[in-house]
């Protein structure tokens, strides 16, 4: 890893902090006007390459006077070596030959935790931790009523009153793909009617768009007048109710709302290379199944790798209480996927952060929601089994128009485990 810059207090302290307890910490306390630091320099860089399992820092002493006055630094440069949240020695001086003989004397190769993430893994990871906060959104009861008075009537009483979850989610999807939202390509322009063909460029959004939840905006120039057209990329689905517009980010995002207020259990499914979708859970056939706003499609899992040819690697679930890797049920052969494609992240270490993800998530869970959740679990290591053994048995090649979905093989394993354990639900 290269060598990183730290310029306030509290982003060392997070690292020091959140660092697996066997790596050491280098921090190179220089400054622009000093030789001897500018000297040192390449070769900091150098070790930062050699020592694998260590987290190289550089504070420029002249900017993060909090740093400098917490460690008392009065000559430059200095170098700090911390492990295990604590400093366990310093050396002063540009002296290479004493700084690689003291990090030899802390290094450790390997992690404490074998399962502890890089520094890479962790920058991958983060982003998955956003979307968590996305989900309670969807939960809010003032955005359901929001989202109840644009919908289809008596949706939700048509649900509670037993009709077919199928039927239902068949005909709100019919309603939001042909009556209420519409894809976002390039916008026309309003004066010219001209479909802008130049690609958006980044732009920052304004106070209006930030309250919208908008994190980023595009920035269109048209090609006949060169008037500006903006596209703020909202993540607040009420908006969105406003908006009606967008990609499938959007799409995902405002449906996962409409979904929660029909009453319909749902997940938010997230993959890294950048397509987004839902899952609802069906009460009936206790399943959760694939359902796709933009394509109007459900329980045609296959679609995006069969018939789109797309390489999918990391599909992330988000209910609204837990988190699940659901790749397999995207993808032909997820053994293999994980075994060999998969490689941004170890597997212990995805499963270990999502474990912690889901802990978090599940904080405020009944006792018998939490055993909800693990029986659900369970169920879907059976499907993906089941799955997994008939698309060997069937071959890519002969698959032809399966996308998947519902199989004849498939086993009513929630019913099965739910015997097992000696655990009823209240409405089985
Ligand atoms: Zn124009």
């Amino acid at each position: 890893m290269p060598v990183r810059e730290v310029s306030r207090l509290p982003e060392l302290n997070e690292i020091l902090e959140t660092s697996d307890s066997n790596r050491l910490i280098i921090v190179d306390f220089f400054a622009n006007w000093c030789g001897p630091c500018r000297m040192i320099s390449p070769a900091f860089e150098r070790m930062s390459m050699e020592f694998g399992n260590a987290t190289f820092l550089k504070v420029n002493t002249d900017l993060a006077r909090d740093v400098v006055m917490r460690y008392s630094i009065s000559a430059m440069p200095t170098f700090l070596f911390f492990k295990n949240k604590q400093q366990v020695d310093s050396v002063r001086g540009a002296n290479e030959s004493a700084i690689i003989s003291t990090i030899r004397k802390h290094y450790s190769s390997t992690p404490a935790n074998p399962n502890a993430a890089s520094d890479e893994e962790k920058k991958f990871l983060e982003r998955f931790v956003g979307y968590t906060e996305l989900r309670k959104m969807h939960t809010d009861e003032v955005f359901k009523a929001l989202a109840r008075s644009v919908m289809p009537d008596g949706i939700s009483d048509r649900l509670e009153s037993g009709e077919d979850e199928k039927k239902v989610l068949q005909e709100l999807l019919d309603w939001f793909k042909n009556d209420f939202f519409a894809w976002f390509d390039r916008p026309t322009c309003p004066k010219c009617t001209l479909k802008c063909t130049t690609e958006g460029l980044n732009g920052t959004p304004t106070k209006e768009e930030k309250d919208g939840g908008a994190g980023r905006v595009e920035v269109y120039i048209c090609d006949g007048c060169n008037s500006e057209m903006r596209f703020p990329r909202y993540n607040d689905p009420s908006k969105l109710l406003q908006t009606c517009t967008g990609r499938c980010g959007e799409w995902a995002n405002c449906f996962g709302l409409i979904l929660s207020a029909a009453g319909l259990e749902n997940r938010f499914v997230l993959d890294t290379t950048d397509h987004v979708w839902n899952e609802v859970y069906l009460k009936k056939e206790q399943r959760w199944i694939h359902v796709d706003p933009c394509e109007n499609t459900m329980d045609r899992p296959l679609l995006y790798t069969r018939g789109w040819k797309k390489q999918l690697k990391y599909c992330i679930a988000y209910g609204h209480d837990h988190v699940a890797d659901v790749t397999w049920r995207y993808v032909f052969d997820s053994k293999k996927l994980v075994a060999e494609e998969r490689n941004e992240v170890r597997q212990g270490v995805l499963e270990n952060f999502l474990g912690k993800l889901n802990a978090r998530q599940m904080a405020g869970a009944t006792e018998e929601r939490k055993r909800e959740l693990a029986v659900r679990r369970v169920c879907e290591l059976m499907e993906m089994m089941v799955l997994e053994a008939k698309n060997q048995r069937i071959g890519w090649e002969k698959l032809g128009e399966d996308m998947g979905g519902r199989t004849t093989a498939s086993v009513n394993a929630h019913a099965v485990i739910l015997r097992l354990s000696g655990y009823k639900l209240q409405n089985s």
